[in-house]
């Protein structure tokens, strides 16, 4: 018997025959790239080059703030021309590198190496990962250096590989799986062997079987689970992938560490072992582009800081497009201007004919977004509060929690985008988080 989550989720039509089959191309670096410093949850990065600098492909651009940051790295050997401000996929403003290719790909010094990881302590690890400036690449953009030090009074048992990919669109997890699922298998046993996890598991949803198999072949006689998992959506959820692969269960507010879990995506792990065996920095990401407005639908690896508009028109793009996402039609983000770059938490560009949510009515009471969400239904219980004007404490509600994973506003039959009002309700809760803040650090002076 197969496993899922048990409480909430939905069945959209996955749409992924479009690129299913379609292997992984590479994506000619443009003229032009324009690399920003917020790539990542956290503090953005400080730029370390300035105009008329010379740049080699994999060079540091931008040096990580802090420990909740991460490192950026030029996608291409050339020129810097620019630092500007500009808008992310995600509609965060921050300083952005523009340099001019020069097309020889020359590589800063000592990359790419061969350096055998086994050798290598769980520190030396972590610190090869920060340098090399992995994120998340499932969309969340965690610093994965963060996700690989858990606290000590916190002990990990398992290492989870989210490979469900359960947007409907995109296929790139699922071909990075077919083609590279030894190098995948290899980054899992870096991330056990860095946070002394004993357990190994990948979950994949069973409409990948070309996927299953291929990571089944990779795994094989090394002591890695890997399992079928029902289809539903939210299942790339950390919470609902943990629930289905191990039975615990995340309480609000609480991370996979508390369970002694630790999750990261297929592409993640791809990426850590790129950082950590061939000292390759993030520097380009494989992206799914789809949609009914995409002509020539593909997946490509795409270097960072690429403008979206560039793989839009290697596409080919119907002049009957209404909407370009950053991401799928769940949980992704409209993009307006085609210049916005390709970022490292970027999982695919969607060109749509058709907008979900151009009715909204008001609500009928019901009751479907409550059985559908893997929370307990918070957000008609949101937009009801905010349409009301009431002041109601959200956090107390796991505004939180809510991962924007779309499904309450896929089911709604009155339209309503509810989303919009769970974002809404955070930046109230986040508000009022920090104004309390303030108060009591007064109060101690
Ligand atoms: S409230 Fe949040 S977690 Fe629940 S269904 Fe809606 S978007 Fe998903
Ligand atoms: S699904 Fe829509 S109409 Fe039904 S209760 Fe929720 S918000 Fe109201």
């Amino acid at each position: 018997m197969r496993r899922t989550f048990k409480k909430g989720g939905v069945h959209p039509p996955d749409m992924k025959e479009r690129t299913r089959d379609v292997p992984i191309a590479e994506f000619p670096a443009p003229a032009l790239v324009m690399i920003p410093m917020a790539q990542h949850f956290g503090s953005p990065a400080l730029p370390v080059v300035g105009a008329g600098d010379k740049v080699a492909k994999g060079q540091l651009i931008g040096k990580a703030d802090g420990r909740m940051s991460a490192n950026v790295h030029s996608s291409v050997s050339g020129k810097v021309l620019r630092l500007e401000e500009k808008f992310t996929p995600q509609g965060r403003a921050c300083k952005t590198v523009v340099i001019e290719n020069d097309n020889s790909g020359i590589w800063a010094d000592e990359i790419p190496c061969g350096r055998d990881w086994r050798a290598m302590s769980p520190k030396e690890i972590v610190e090869a990962v920060a340098a090399g400036g992995v994120v998340g690449m499932g969309g969340a953009a965690f610093p994965a250096h963060v996700k690989l030090e858990p606290p000590h009074e916190k002990p990990i048992d398992t290492a989870i590989l989210n490979g469900v990919e359960c947007e409907p669109y995109l296929t790139i997890d699922h071909r990075l799986m077919v083609e590279r699922a030894a190098e995948i298998i290899t980054g899992l046993r870096i991330i056990a062997k860095a946070v002394a996890a004993k357990e190994m598991v990948v979950g994949i949803e069973s409409n990948k079987p070309e996927a299953l198999k291929a990571m089944n072949a990779a795994a094989a006689g090394g002591g890695i689970r890997v399992e079928a998992l029902d289809v539903k959506y939210p299942q790339g959820g950390e919470k609902q992938l943990i629930a289905a692969l191990t039975g615990r269960e995340v309480p609000p507010g609480k991370l996979p560490f508390d369970v002694g879990c630790v999750v990261h995506n297929v592409g993640t792990a791809w990426a850590i072992f790129n950082a950590v065996a061939k000292c390759v920095p993030l520097i380009e990401r494989p992206l799914t582009i789809s949609g009914d407005a995409i002509e020539r639908p593909a997946n490509l690896m795409v270097p960072i800081g690429t403008p979206v508009g560039a793989v839009i028109e290697h596409c080919g793009l119907d002049q009957k497009v209404k909407k370009i996402l950053s991401g799928g039609p769940m949980m992704g983000m409209a993009i307006a201007d085609p210049t916005i770059p390709v970022v490292k938490g970027m999982s695919g560009i969607l060109a749509l004919k058709k907008v979900p949510h151009d009715i909204s009515g008001p609500c009928i009471r019901c009751g479907r977004c409550i059985e559908v969400c893997p929370l307990g239904g918070i957000a008609s219980e949101m937009a009801r509060a905010i349409e009301a004007g009431a002041i109601v404490d959200y956090e107390h509600l796991h505004v939180f929690d809510c991962m924007e994973c779309g499904s309450c506003s896929f089911v709604c039959p009155a339209g309503r985008n509810l989303v919009q009002y769970v974002r809404q309700a955070k930046e109230e809760a986040s508000y009022r988080r920090e104004l309390h803040r303030k108060q009591q650090a007064k109060k101690q002076i």
